[in-house]
């Protein structure tokens, strides 16, 4: 069986919820589609914000994308397996 390609999912950037989480808070739970995904925030070098990753539902990794395939749940790529259409021609 064929491996999805990353660039035929839907991909969710932690930039673009950005807005939905609460300032400077170290955990948050976002509502996105019908699947609820854990946010973390972690301070930066400098101690001056938070970045925010999404915690894979699957997994639990911290990550700053995630994928979803098919209308099905969000995943890190890892979880859903997929590959860069451009590691096939290596
Ligand atoms: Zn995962």
């Amino acid at each position: 069986m064929r491996k999805p390609l990353l660039e035929y999912c839907q991909r969710l950037r932690i930039s673009e919820v950005k807005g939905a989480i609460p300032p400077k808070a170290t955990s948050a739970i976002l509502d996105v589609g019908t699947q609820e995904i854990a946010v973390t925030g972690r301070l930066t070098n400098l101690r001056n914000g938070y970045r925010y990753y999404f915690l894979c539902p699957s997994c639990g990794k911290p990550l700053e994308s995630l994928y979803c395939l098919d209308y099905s749940q969000w995943k890190c790529r890892d979880c859903l397996g997929l590959l860069y259409s451009s590691s096939m021609k290596r």
